[in-house]
């Protein structure tokens, strides 16, 4: 595809990356386990799976390079689910979300441990995050979801004063804000390339290049690709957004909607001027939120999730291009921080998120030998790896927490059919945007826009794609 780029983080990665690239399956081939997708789900299956069983064959196939789909390209905000616990305990009860919530708080520390331990230069900073308000409308949005950690014994978050939300989060845009420690930012890019030269190291068999193009369930299962097949006696499919694709009955299980994101060439000066130090993530409380942080080299990268949604949750040409957003998203961030005004945008560029109905991951069997998981709406970079966590148990056919855990029990909603689905989509997509200029506006927001928008609160907010 002549217009296709790769994303900015993925582009810096693979410049840094002089590992060869991974042959394409040929021929017939056999594995004890087969993940399928080469993000950060199907990384840390494979990787935990091995460390598991180290005798298990284990293969990874990737229909282009490891990193290609939304790993390589999101935020690099690494969030836990501490602000899902309304949502988790409604669906799973009070004991299995604490426990939830306390594992993605753990996963933080897991994955800096993989960092750490296996020298992944990916700029991993853990300074925490400040959830704000940058509107009246925004104050107080938290306030629920605090109160019910701090009564869960689960809270790592605390409400800062306004001038030091103002001065951490570098702008004077922020009314109010609570921090917590637990949160870090990464070059994402540079992490699933990590990932997956520790996944060789372990002994994964790595194929890219490959997509899987049928699955023949069976024992073994039998997976065709372009130029081959693997027989497999375990299958784990981590295709993300690309998995209803592939796998029609979930349709409806997800929206596919971007995420866009410009970040600026650096400059130092103007992250020091703001005050912006560290890698402290900054998110506003809109049901769209805005997402900013610094880059180790001294730029600020931006996002905003609830752009372009896939009809039929096709994967459009246009998530592989620069974002259609960029010129927005240029003066949003120069509004969060003006000391950037004159600092050119160095890149832009967007990917497709899989919202799914809870604003949670689910994990599941097609059969008893084939798992899959995904829909972690626009939150996956640190969920990613209690994801791997629930494959490679469902894979090894283990009786543990992870498999037991009522996310594996496949997804808890479905969308509408089409078309009704992307009407509804840019209908509330539509009335959130009128809610968001009248609240920045300081005007009142309808109410019709406001009882659509709240149609995508309901769902559990999610930090990114929403
Ligand atoms: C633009 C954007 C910004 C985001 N920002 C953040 C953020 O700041 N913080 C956060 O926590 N989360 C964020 N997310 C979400 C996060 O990136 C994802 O939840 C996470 O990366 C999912 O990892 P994954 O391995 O499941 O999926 P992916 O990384 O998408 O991996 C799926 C892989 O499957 C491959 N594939 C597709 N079809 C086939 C096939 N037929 N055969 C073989 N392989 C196939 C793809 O090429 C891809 O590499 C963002 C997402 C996007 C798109």
């Amino acid at each position: 595809m002549p217009d296709r780029q790769r994303p900015y983080w993925l582009a810096q990665a693979l410049a840094a990356d002089s590992s060869p690239a991974a042959p394409a399956v040929r021929g017939e081939l056999r594995a004890d386990l087969l993940v399928v997708g080469g993000g950060f789900t199907g990384l840390w299956t494979s990787i935990l799976a091995k460390q598991q069983r180290p005798d298990l064959d284990v293969a990874l196939i990737e229909a282009d390079v490891c990193g290609a789909g939304a790993s390589g390209r999101n935020g690099g905000c690494v969030l836990t689910w501490a602000t899902k616990l309304p949502t988790l305990t409604r669906l799973f009860g009070a004991a299995e979300a604490a426990r939830l919530v306390r594992a993605s708080e753990a996963a933080i520390g897991e994955i800096e441990a993989t960092v750490v331990a296996h020298r992944i230069a990916c700029e991993w900073r853990r300074d925490g995050t400040l959830y704000t308000a940058t509107s009246p409308a925004q104050v107080g949005a938290s306030d629920a979801v605090m109160r019910a950690l701090e009564a869960a014994g689960l809270s790592s978050w605390h409400r800062l004063p306004v001038d030091e939300v103002q001065r951490r989060a570098g702008s004077r845009t922020h009314l109010e804000g609570w921090y917590s420690p637990c949160a870090a930012t990464v070059q994402p890019g540079m992490l699933v390339r990590g990932l997956r030269r520790v996944a060789l190291e372990l002994g994964v068999r790595l194929y890219e290049h490959t997509p899987l193009l049928a699955l023949e369930a069976g024992s073994p299962a039998v997976i065709a690709t372009p130029a081959g097949r693997v027989r497999a006696d375990r299958v784990v499919l981590a295709l993300n957004a690309w998995t209803a694709r592939a796998f029609p009955s979930f349709r409806r299980s997800i929206v596919i909607v971007s995420s866009d994101m410009v970040v600026t060439a650096p400059d130092p000066a103007a992250l020091a001027a703001a005050g912006l130090a560290g890698g402290t993530s900054v998110l506003d409380s809109r049901t769209f939120v805005h997402y900013y942080r610094s880059t180790a080299d001294g730029r600020v990268m931006l996002g905003k999730g609830g752009n372009t949604f896939a009809y039929g949750g096709r994967i459009h040409p246009v998530f592989d291009r620069p974002s259609p957003y960029a010129a927005d998203l240029a003066r949003r961030l120069r509004a969060f921080l003006p000391e950037f005004a004159q600092t050119p945008i160095a890149a832009s560029w967007n990917g497709p998120s899989d919202r799914s109905v809870t604003g949670l991951p689910f994990f599941g069997r097609l059969a008893a030998n084939v798992s899959y998981g995904f829909g972690y709406s626009g939150n996956g970079v640190g969920p990613s790896r209690i994801g791997g966590r629930i494959l490679a148990s469902l894979a090894l056919g283990l009786d543990d927490e992870w498999s037991r855990s009522p996310l594996a029990h496949g997804p808890r909603g479905q969308f509408p059919p089409e078309p009704a689905r992307y009407l509804g989509a840019l209908i509330v997509r539509g009335a959130i945007r009128r809610q968001e200029r009248a609240e920045d506006a300081h005007r009142p927001v309808r109410a019709w826009d406001r009882a659509l928008a709240r149609l995508a609160a309901s769902a559990g907010k999610a930090d990114h794609s929403q």
